[in-house]
């Protein structure tokens, strides 16, 4: 059966009790945002994993100001307010005397005068920065897969915890091999006699190249499979396949005497 604290949620009331036990609005928890960041990786580095260095942008405290904005020695109390922030104005109502507050214009509540913009920040108290972190992508990792790098988000407001960092994996097409899968294709190529008679060829795979027995009389598009030469499976040691689709080269420039003995060995 549900609790409470569950029925207090899908009512939305567990966020007016959160706000309470937190004291004003103004002054809650709150967690930072997730970033996200996309990754393009070649199939090498899915194949091995790889770790790369994102440079993720946020923004921190100006060191020279400390966050005020000012050059150091110029914020200066706010002439209008005094420093409170807020301007008294005395009315009278009905014939009663009622002083009504409001943020002061001058200084927009924040009680001080930036007399000179810190040379650092140009007056926003702000700087961008980069912030470098190592992102290590798993063997085997699949086209669009997520990868989260827990607290490295936004940082939170008032204590809040900070944000996720989301990796988004884009695995670059291949030249040599398609994936399917945990398995990869490729195609080679064999040349008649080989075709004919029989033989080995080379094909590559995604740590090198391996021999492939080509058997007598293999037909143009034959697929051959080549077990474990595929890609990592995820936290696993075994691997997919490699398919090799295999096309047989007809020579087309025939010499006069290549020809005579094709028509003497194939005649009928
Ligand atoms: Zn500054
Ligand atoms: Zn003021």
């Amino acid at each position: 059966p549900p609790s409470y604290d569950d029925l207090f949620r899908d009512f939305g009331l567990g966020d007016i009790f959160d706000a309470y036990s937190m004291g004003s609005r103004g002054s809650r928890r709150r967690a930072g945002a997730d970033l996200r960041y996309d990754l393009d990786i070649s199939l090498t580095d899915a194949f091995y994993g790889s770790k790369n260095t994102v440079a993720v942008p946020h923004q921190s405290e100006c060191g020279t100001c400390h966050g005020t904005g000012a050059q150091p020695g110029f914020l200066k109390e706010c002439p209008t307010c005094h420093g409170t922030g807020e301007v008294r104005t005395p009315q009278k109502i009905r014939n009663r005397q009622v002083i009504s507050l409001s943020t002061c214009p001058e200084c927009v509540g924040s009680g001080r005068i930036i007399e000179k913009p810190c040379p650092t920040c140009h007056g926003s108290g702000v700087l961008q920065k980069t912030r470098k972190i190592e992102v290590t992508i798993p063997r085997g990792v699949e086209d669009g897969q997520l990868l989260r790098i827990a607290g490295e988000g936004e940082p939170g407001e008032n204590q809040g915890p900070p944000g996720d960092l989301y990796a988004v994996v884009h695995v670059k097409k291949d030249a040599v091999f398609e994936r399917l899968g945990a398995d990869l294709r490729t195609t080679a190529v064999v040349g008649l006699p080989v075709a004919l008679l029989g033989g080995e060829i080379n094909v590559p795979t995604i740590t090198g190249s391996a021999l492939l027995k080509i058997p007598r009389g293999t037909q143009s598009n034959t697929l051959f499979r080549l077990r474990q030469q595929g890609m990592p499976l995820l936290n696993s040691d075994n691997r997919g396949d490699l398919l090799v689709k295999v096309i047989v080269q007809i020579p087309t420039n025939l010499t006069k005497k290549q020809e005579d003995l094709m028509k003497e060995a194939f005649a009928g």
